[in-house]
């Protein structure tokens, strides 16, 4: 690995691009070949109504959506490059300690900038990603730029002020993928006990990001439910409604009759 990481911090800037695009591209189509896989087995598992028809507006924002990941990737290469980013080569039980913090640190961070782009000044940037109260797997990705950048550059600042495990970092970023996935499947994985047993009651799963979708005042966080039992915002009725849709709320299906 070590070979690898001397290799890949040498490259040329273009050939560093060029890489780190492929890198991008064959993540993307591994998360939405898994995601629509998931989507099609556990079909009589949907926590939200099935999505509507795909408009070209959410591919559009996707691919500029991926242009502005993939700047990111490119800056946090370049601040590596030039030191300013710290990746440690140990791997044995500190490195994969990074794991955990790097979770829980970037959880708290992105659960904050949640609640911010919920302020009603800010709505305006975060309201494409509601639009879409039906999610597919492609609704993760339909951002605006600006939402994109700030979550990126959220995840530069941990970077620069963390010298992670290549271990623990690449690891997060899995992990980063598979939630942000699974948060936007529209059927949930998970068995209906999942939200009855220690540790495991505590992790994001499918459910708790889709009645997010359904309830804008609920269930900010991504990776882990901690924060927002910390700090009020988990919809009381997560563990009942584990597994199922939101019931229509009374002010939508009054105007339904
Ligand atoms: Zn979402
Ligand atoms: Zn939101």
């Amino acid at each position: 690995m070590n070979d690898f990481l001397d290799w890949a911090r040498d490259l040329s800037p273009v050939v560093a691009a060029a890489w780190l695009f492929g890198a991008n591209l064959v993540s993307f189509a591994v998360a939405m070949a898994l995601g629509h896989l998931a989507t099609h087995s556990l079909s009589r598992h949907r926590v939200s109504l099935p999505p509507d028809p795909l408009e070209t507006r959410e591919l559009l924002y996707t691919a500029v959506g991926f242009v502005v990941n993939w700047l990111i990737t490119i800056a946090a290469w370049f601040l590596w490059r030039h030191g300013f980013v710290v990746i440690r080569r140990d791997t044995g039980w500190r490195a994969w300690l990074d794991v955990p913090i790097l979770v829980l640190v970037m959880d708290l961070a992105m659960y904050m900038l949640h609640r911010i782009v919920h302020l009603p000044w800010l709505f305006p940037i975060h309201r494409l990603h509601h639009h879409y109260d039906r999610p597919r797997p492609l609704s993760l990705f339909v951002l605006n730029p600006l939402e994109t950048l700030g979550f990126g550059l959220l995840w530069l600042v941990v970077i620069l002020l963390y010298p992670s495990s290549w271990l623990g970092l690449s690891t997060y970023l899995g992990i980063n993928l598979g939630a942000g996935m699974m948060g936007h499947l529209g059927v949930e994985p998970f068995p209906g006990w999942w939200s009855r047993v220690p540790v495991l009651r505590q992790l994001g799963t499918s459910t708790f990001h889709a009645q997010h979708h359904q309830d804008v005042h609920h269930n900010f966080g991504f990776y882990t439910l901690i924060w927002d039992r910390l700090f009020g915002t988990l919809l009381p009725t997560y563990d009942a409604q584990f597994g199922h849709p939101l019931a229509v709320p009374p002010a939508d299906a009054s105007h339904s009759v």
